[in-house]
């Protein structure tokens, strides 16, 4: 079963924060290179000196160690095929622009960009390619030896790869089947600039998957147009036998309407489309993330698992060991993913129901804080233990909705009166109206005094002493009792709420209650 020859890669390019898109492409990398014992790679792609985002890397460093997903080899990690940052690769990319140049796969250009934009405002659609480059500033055009000259003497120039024309170029995608594209449609794409010294992305992609020995490129279908040309460039090296397999991976699509997901459909409809909070180094704009969000790094990765892939029964909850069991990347859909993000919702509930109150009590306490609370663990864990199978509200484009407690932080609104005396009791309330009346005051007040001797005020030590006590009395003290102390018509048992809040405060909240409705 394994074929531990098997070597895929996530190679980003740090341009900012990650998309959760490029998260998908990466856990369907992991799944595949620990489904088959082989290894996975991590290689930062910057060579586009003008798009490099400070910050970006270490944020995607960082997104993956929160997720859980780990490389064997790679930037931060090491590898026998590094440096793996393509910066740092300059003068090997240089050697394989050479081979290419040698060989006649590829020839010098010397048009300015001044000239290049004249040249496609004089014609519509423009391609440098077979049927332009022969009216072009270039080594075809100007002989290589006066090339070579003008190289010599600095005269600044690309490097473009040579695309003869009318030839079907086949691409054979595990996902996709057979792609084929005629190559008369590529343009003779620039290689290597001498600006900067640097290959594009096309090159360095070429040169690093074929000496890191990859043999599986698995990406965004977005790469799909691309991926004719990364056939040619591996012909054009004599590298063809040792090709690796494409996988083109669907699309993620709005969650409504048509085309593909955007940071505007999470800002429009309230959900995060990066794994972490980003700070833009630039803008100042913060945009939201799903660990801050509150989400399980375990929902994450098993919402997006099935964008795309389904094991192909109804399972939907898996584990990341039985998804690395289940993956498979031929089953992987064609068709765009449209992305459920109330799902993601569902997700996040299932897996925070699989944690202990203890294990959710810290995140609380760290929340509680944040509203200026301070509390232990121990007591915070007890107010999710009677609040965690509430139901919330909350707003759609559709108007309200209820759902499910998914997060942390749905909470806080439901558990404020835990830790927050209620100070004014809205008399329009239903839950008021109903239930406070005339005798209201008075019954409290015998109830107070009946609490007033409970020694031990713990659930099992308020109930021994109130409840024969209401049965003489022929009572229904608890509706108003709620008033008291919650101020409205919601939260846990009596019992439970008068024990945390503990005596004196129970008494102090029911005198407060008595006194002022
Ligand atoms: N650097 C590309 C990106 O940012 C990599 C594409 C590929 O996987 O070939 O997604």
């Amino acid at each position: 079963m394994t074929t531990s020859n098997v070597r895929v890669r996530f190679a980003p390019s740090p341009t900012g924060p990650l998309h959760i898109g490029g998260v998908r492409t990466a856990l369907y990398n992991y799944l595949f290179a620990r489904q088959h014992g082989g290894q996975f790679i991590f290689r930062i792609e910057d060579t586009d000196s003008t798009r490099f985002v400070p910050g970006a890397e270490d944020y995607i460093i960082e997104s993956f160690r929160w997720l859980g997903i780990n490389f064997d080899e790679g930037v931060g990690i090491g590898g026998d095929c590094g440096p793996y940052r393509q910066s740092e690769r300059r003068d090997i990319y240089i050697r394989y622009v050479q081979q290419l140049l040698d060989a006649g796969a590829a020839y010098y250009a010397f048009d300015t960009p001044e000239e290049l934009t004249a040249r496609r405002e004089q014609e519509a659609n423009f391609q440098y390619d077979a049927s332009t480059r022969m009216s072009m500033r270039n080594s075809l055009t100007l002989g290589i030896d006066q090339a070579r000259r003008m190289v010599a003497d600095g005269v600044p120039y690309v490097v473009r790869f040579l695309i003869q024309p009318g030839e079907d170029v086949h691409v054979d995608d595990i996902i996709r089947g057979d792609v084929c594209i005629n190559s008369s449609v590529l343009d003779d794409k620039v290689l290597w600039k001498s600006a900067d010294g640097l290959p594009t992305y096309h090159l360095a992609n070429i040169v690093d998957d074929h000496l890191m020995r990859v043999t599986h490129v698995i990406r965004g279908e977005e790469w799909l147009p691309s991926s004719p040309l990364h056939v040619l460039l591996y012909r054009a090296f004599g590298w063809a036998d040792t090709m690796p397999r494409f996988a083109h991976l669907p699309l993620l699509l709005k969650p409504d309407g048509k085309g593909k997901l955007s940071k505007r459909d999470g800002d429009r409809l309230g959900f995060p489309v990066f794994p972490l909070e980003w700070h833009d180094p630039k803008s100042g704009e913060v945009s939201s993330g799903y660990r801050e969000k509150g989400y399980l790094p375990e929902a994450v990765i098993n919402f997006l698992a099935l964008l795309g892939w389904n094991p192909g029964d109804d399972q939907e909850l898996m584990s990341l060991s039985e998804m690395v069991q289940k993956f498979d990347l031929a089953k992987c859909s064609k068709n765009g993913a449209r992305f459920d993000y109330v799902k993601g919702f569902w997700f996040n509930r299932e897996y925070l129901m699989r944690r202990s109150d203890n294990e959710l009590a810290p995140a609380f306490v760290h929340l509680l804080a944040e509203q200026g609370i301070t509390t232990t663990e121990e007591r915070a864990a007890v107010v999710i233990s009677l609040m965690k199978s509430k139901v919330i509200e909350y707003e759609t484009k559709d108007g309200p909705r209820k759902r499910n407690i998914s997060f942390i932080s749905d909470l806080w609104p439901l558990c404020r009166f835990f830790f927050v005396a209620p100070t004014t009791f809205n008399r329009e309330d239903k839950f008021i109206r109903k239930n406070w009346n005339e005798t209201s005051a008075e019954e409290m007040r015998l109830l107070r005094t009946q609490l007033a001797d409970v020694d031990d005020f713990s659930v099992e030590g308020i109930k021994a002493v109130i409840d024969p006590w209401v049965e003489a009395n022929g009572l229904k003290p608890w509706n108003a009792w709620r008033v008291c102390l919650v101020g409205e018509g919601q939260g846990p048992d009596m019992y439970a709420l008068a024990a945390f809040l503990g005596k004196e405060e129970t008494l102090r909240r029911m005198d407060y209650a008595i006194a002022t409705l």
